[in-house]
């Protein structure tokens, strides 16, 4: 058996607010323990529900700026007016012990990372339609009409940067949905290189004439 543990692989997910990127991930991690997800810095407010270092961890403005002043992010961005970032120290040692790492993070995010790390893997999760989107941003009903109408330019502008990912799935049908992300994470374990490292006593066997 090979003694060496092969690195995990990165993968960076983003989606417009309301294309269900979060349900899909949790789902993900539920039915692959191979995966793990990072918990993100933000300096926004807790939401009902929510728990800290769980969701995120939640930090002051001061903290976040003192921790970029450390280094200690591997990316962070100021998404909507509230700073977000991803731990750089947990993301490259969970990838050492051969766990694939998801980050759920805006496009921003994604292109430092892709930048930093260009072997990641980058998947962009779009809902099946404009409509449904405005529906899906719009349906609760519950905010302020200039709040909707910010979400929804937000989306957009998120939206513009999907072609720059790796991978595109649509977001449907929910089972189809995480059908396509579980097929990409999986392809991406039976890459040759990741192989090898996995069989390369099984390679070596059947190569060899008895
Ligand atoms: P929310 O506040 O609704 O949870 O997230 C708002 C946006 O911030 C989403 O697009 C989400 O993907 C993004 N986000 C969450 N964590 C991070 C992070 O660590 N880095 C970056 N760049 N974006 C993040």
């Amino acid at each position: 058996m090979s003694q060496a543990v092969e690195q995990g692989t990165l993968f960076v997910i983003s989606a417009p607010s309301g294309a269900g990127k979060t349900s899909l991930v949790a789902e993900m991690l539920r039915s692959d323990s191979k995966l793990g997800v990072s918990v993100s810095h933000t300096t926004r407010a807790m939401r009902d529900g929510e728990q800290d270092g769980v969701n995120y961890h939640f930090v002051s403005r001061d903290e976040f700026e003192a921790m970029i002043a450390r280094g200690d992010f591997l990316e962070h961005a100021d998404v909507f007016g509230n700073y977000y970032g991803t731990s750089q120290v947990w993301v490259r040692e969970t990838l050492a012990t051969g766990r694939d790492v998801i980050l759920e993070i805006d496009w921003q995010g994604a292109e430092q990372v892709c930048r930093l790390m260009p072997e990641c893997v980058s998947i962009f999760i779009v809902p099946p339609s404009a409509e449904t989107l405005r529906e899906r941003l719009t349906g609760r009903g519950t905010d302020a009409p200039e709040v909707v109408e910010r979400r929804l330019a937000e989306a957009v502008e998120e939206c513009r940067h999907a072609v720059e990912f790796d991978y595109l799935v649509v977001n449907d049908d929910f089972a189809v949905a995480l059908a396509d992300l579980l097929a990409v994470t999986r392809s991406q374990r039976l890459r040759m290189p990741v192989q090898q490292e996995r069989h390369g006593d099984l390679l070596a066997a059947l190569s060899e004439r008895s």
